[in-house]
This record gives C-alpha cells, sequence and structure tokens, in this order.
C-alpha cells in the first residue's frame, strides 16, 4: 500500500508519474531499451532533454535570455559553482537564513570575499530578516539567498531589489509558486525535493553573467559549457532528467504554477490553520515568511513529539520527523503531495491532540 510521504527530499512524486515510468520501463519510446539504457546522444533521448528544456522555460516564463541547464551533483555543488562562474570581483554577499543557505556561504568564503549581510540565526531561522535594510555591498558580484528554508520551514514572502544579480537556491520550492525569472540573475534548485528523483539539478541563468567562469572553474561546473552543449556536455542524469520531463508535463496538464501554487496555498493553509487553533501543536514560524512547502511543528515534549511520529507512520502517514538541528516535526507537503495527504494528516493530529490532553 502507498503511503503518504512527507519526506523533505527526496520526496514524494505524482502517482500517475510513478505509473506511467513503470509502463515505458522496459521499452522506452518504441526503442526497445529502458530510458536507463540508451544512449544520450540517442534522438529518442535528446528530444527527452529538449522537452524538459521547453517545459520549464514555458512554466516560469523564462526569457530568452536565460540559459535553462542540467547538472549534477546536486544543489550542493552549485554552492561552489556560484562563486565560481560569477566572483569576477572577488566579493559577494550571502543572506543566512537556514542550514542550507549557511552551508552556501561558507563554500562562497572558499573562493572570495562572502559577506554575511543578513542573518536570521539569533532566533532558529524562524523569519527572514528585513531585506529593505540590509547592508548590500556596492561592489558585490551577486547576492545570495536561499527563497524557501526545507529544514525551518521559512520562505521570501518577496525578493531583495538589489544593484547585484540575485542568486536564488530554489531547491525546496521550485515550480511551486510563480516568480518573476527577470528579478534574478541565476536561480538553481535540485530536483529532488518538487520535481524529481536525486541527480540532476536544474540550472536558470542570465546568459551575460555566465560568459567569463573564472580560470579555476572546472569545466563541469562552468554553466556556460553546459548551455553552450544543451546539457549533454557530457553523460547527464538520464533518468532523473527523464522523470522530471514527466513531472513538468503532469504539472502543465495540471494548469501550471499559478494552478498548482492555488493549491499548495490551500493544503498549507490547511495545516497552519489547525496548528494555529490547536492546544498541543505549535509551529514557531513568523507569519508572514511562513512556507508553503515545508511546515514545522512541535508539541510541548520531545517524547509527545517521538510518539506522534511514530503513531503516525502506524497510520500511513511517514518521515514526519524534523530534521535533526530543529527537532520535532516537519510535514513536507511539496507539489506531489495531494490535498488528501494534508487532510489526513490534520485528521490525524486533532485525533492524536484529544488522546494526549
Ligand atoms: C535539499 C537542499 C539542498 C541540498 O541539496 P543536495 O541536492 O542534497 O545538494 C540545498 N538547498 C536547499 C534549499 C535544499 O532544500
Amino acid at each position: 500500500m502507498r503511503v503518504y510521504n512527507f519526506s523533505a527530499g527526496p520526496s514524494t512524486l505524482p502517482l500517475n508519474v510513478l505509473e506511467q515510468a513503470q509502463k515505458e520501463f522496459l521499452d522506452f519510446a518504441g526503442t526497445g531499451m529502458s530510458v536507463t539504457e540508451i544512449s544520450h546522444r540517442d534522438k529518442a533521448f535528446d528530444a527527452v532533454v529538449r522537452e524538459a528544456e521547453s517545459l520549464v522555460r514555458e512554466l516560469l516564463n523564462v526569457p530568452d535570455d536565460y540559459a535553462v541547464i542540467f547538472v549534477q551533483g546536486g544543489a550542493s555543488t552549485q554552492f561552489a559553482a556560484v562563486p565560481l562562474n560569477l566572483m569576477h570581483g572577488g566579493k559577494a554577499d550571502y543572506i543566512v537564513t537556514g542550514n542550507f543557505a549557511k552551508k552556501a556561504w561558507q563554500e562562497g568564503k572558499i573562493y572570495g570575499e562572502a559577506v554575511k549581510i543578513g542573518d536570521s540565526s539569533d532566533k532558529t531561522y524562524t523569519y527572514i530578516p528585513d531585506i529593505d535594510s540590509l547592508p548590500y555591498s556596492d561592489d558585490a558580484d551577486y547576492v545570495h539567498i536561499t527563497s524557501n528554508n526545507t529544514i525551518f520551514g521559512t520562505r521570501y514572502d518577496r525578493f531583495p531589489k538589489c544593484k547585484a544579480p540575485l542568486v536564488a537556491d530554489m531547491s525546496s520550492e521550485i515550480f511551486s509558486r510563480e516568480i518573476d525569472v527577470s528579478e534574478f540573475g541565476v536561480i538553481y534548485a535540485g530536483a529532488q525535493k518538487n520535481l524529481a528523483p536525486a541527480g540532476v539539478t536544474i540550472v536558470i541563468a542570465k546568459r551575460d553573467l555566465i560568459q567569463e567562469p573564472l580560470n579555476i572553474c572546472p569545466t563541469m561546473l562552468r554553466w556556460k559549457v553546459q548551455d553552450e552543449n544543451g546539457s549533454l556536455y557530457n553523460t547527464p542524469p538520464c533518468f532523473s532528467i527523464y522523470m522530471a520531463d514527466l513531472v513538468l508535463r503532469n504539472l502543465k496538464e495540471k494548469g501550471g504554477v499559478k494552478a498548482m501554487n492555488e493549491v499548495n496555498v490551500y493544503k498549507a493553509g490547511l495545516l497552519y490553520d489547525f496548528i494555529d487553533n490547536s492546544s498541543l501543536f505549535k509551529n514557531n514560524v513568523v507569519e508572514k515568511f511562513r512556507s508553503i512547502m515545508n511546515v514545522p511543528f512541535v508539541t510541548p515534549s520531545a517524547e509527545l513529539d517521538a510518539k506522534f511520529i511514530a503513531e503516525a507512520k502506524k497510520a500511513g502517514l511517514v518521515s514526519l520527523k524534523g530534521h535533526r538541528l530543529v527537532g520535532g516535526m516537519r510535514a513536507s507537503i511539496y507539489n506531489a503531495m495531494p490535498v488528501e495527504g494534508v487532510k489526513a494528516l490534520v485528521e490525524f493530529m486533532k485525533k492524536f491532540e484529544l488522546e494526549n490532553k
């Protein structure tokens, strides 16, 4: 039996996509081979990459002067790729709003002066610093943000308007809400939260920014090289790209990002409304920065948290344990989590609250 999987990543995928992948697993597009067996230079696979790219462009309304590439190494490799492609003047600003934001900043420091201009660790990352009053550097090559903070359950309600190009790690929210790509110099996102199995990372980058990577930038991390080769400079993560393509097709059929955002807001609303009116459960995030993808919550004690997680699992609601840095619970309710899954969670929480007063 399939459970409702609230894992933060790798995470649940649309059931119809999994079924389609299963159906065509042994014979992909009439090739008589699995998509995991054919050459990445085969026409049938090239069609997959090109379709996935064009769906990203269409669904996010990506302007033509932006590259859309599929790369490997997860979002964590992009923590290095960002400075290696962009840090010409040797300086960049970072807003540290969580664990991944901090890792990105620390990686940036390897390559140059990475200035932490904002930090919300004083309140365990339960808010986003006021983006209008941060000390942006005049000579920064870019400003790096993490738009949705997977572990702490916050997101930017709007984005900084800064002089330097804005670079955003959108790993845990890409395709969940409408964005204006032209506000950003670079967007990157590991796929395993909201798009596909682990193994592929999307980079959307304004082409005029990526023409001169630093000399020390490895060829594989040069966005320009990946762009010029249509994401086929070397063997790409074929299966993950194929799955991303199926998920993107599915998203388009469901009405695209706007329609998906409406469902996401509804799902998150169900959960936050219940938590805010609960005498047992609590969410500590400042309301306007609440993520609609990752919802952390706690009971008054670690023992009760553990009991909740164990009993929820028995009820088919799995992977609700919070990140080891924060404890408690976290429900990741990405695009692929059906409304019924969130409703089932809320019903279970209601019952648990009554039984554990
Ligand atoms: C999961 C996550 C990462 C790390 O992704 P990897 O693919 O494991 O490197 C980075 N940033 C954010 C916001 C994430 O949610």
